[in-house]
């Protein structure tokens, strides 16, 4: 049985060194076929670096870069790696960088870009107050229905019920369950089982932890097959992410 993971960022495990061949180690290991993959901040530094790492490997990386809309240049920037260095989408971390998952003038421009290339948004959404809620991340996904949208961590320990009924009042909108609780993920699946994606963390979680979470969750084997691999397989090809 193989699996995708729509949640991993290229970064050590602490002092354990997790580069791009490790990576793959632990994804063969973990019968992982394929990734979402970004850095774990938006450093120009750490996504540059990601883009050089990963030459070569195409059909295991599915690649997102992880932009801060305050930096001047950002639009121009992912619009290249877009167009020449095989990025097929955005990361969004309206903690880390501080601004609210709705604020339109900041985040249009680069939603634009999505839009205009037809790619796929990964937005951290948990509750982490004031700006990362499930229902600032509607409101920006309202204004851009031909992108899809991914809330990485469902509205986290405290939002994740408000995270499924955005998710099923808005058909470009996903669910991944990464570092939220099995309660929620069950639920999560129960309401949305065609638009829910595995997500593992790693490198701050492993993935036999996810895969472990996901067979406690659904016992049903059509839907397990579903939840950690055929909806992320199937959004690939109709977002035509596949290079
Ligand atoms: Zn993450």
């Amino acid at each position: 049985m193989k699996f995708m993971d729509a949640h991993v960022h290229l970064k050590d495990r602490n002092d354990e060194v997790l580069d791009v061949d490790a990576l793959l180690q632990e994804m063969d290991a973990s019968d992982i076929e394929r990734v979402f993959l970004m850095p774990a901040d938006s450093r120009r530094s750490e996504n540059e670096r990601m883009l050089k790492e990963v030459q070569g490997h195409a059909d295991r990386f599915i690649l997102f870069a992880f932009v801060n809309p305050y930096h001047p240049d950002c639009v121009e920037w992912f619009e290249e790696a877009v167009k020449h260095r095989g990025v097929r989408g955005l990361k969004l971390h309206p903690v880390l960088d501080a601004y609210p998952a709705d604020r339109a003038y900041m985040l249009d421009p680069l939603l634009e870009v999505c839009d205009r290339y037809h790619l796929h948004c990964i937005i951290h959404c948990t509750s982490d107050a004031p700006n990362s809620s499930p229902l600032q991340m509607e409101r920006t996904a309202c204004r851009w229905p031909n992108v899809t949208f991914q809330m990485a961590h469902m509205g986290g320990c405290w939002l994740a019920n408000d995270a499924i009924k955005v998710c099923q009042r808005n058909q470009n909108i996903y669910l991944d369950g990464s570092t939220v609780s099995l309660s929620a993920v069950k639920r999560a699946i129960a309401a949305c089982p065609d638009r829910f994606l595995m997500g593992t963390d790693v490198p701050f979680y492993h993935f036999e932890m996810e895969k472990l979470k996901m067979k406690l969750a659904v016992s049903d084997p059509v839907l397990f097959e579903k939840v950690t691999y055929g909806n992320m397989r199937d959004l690939i090809a109709e977002r035509g992410l596949e290079l």
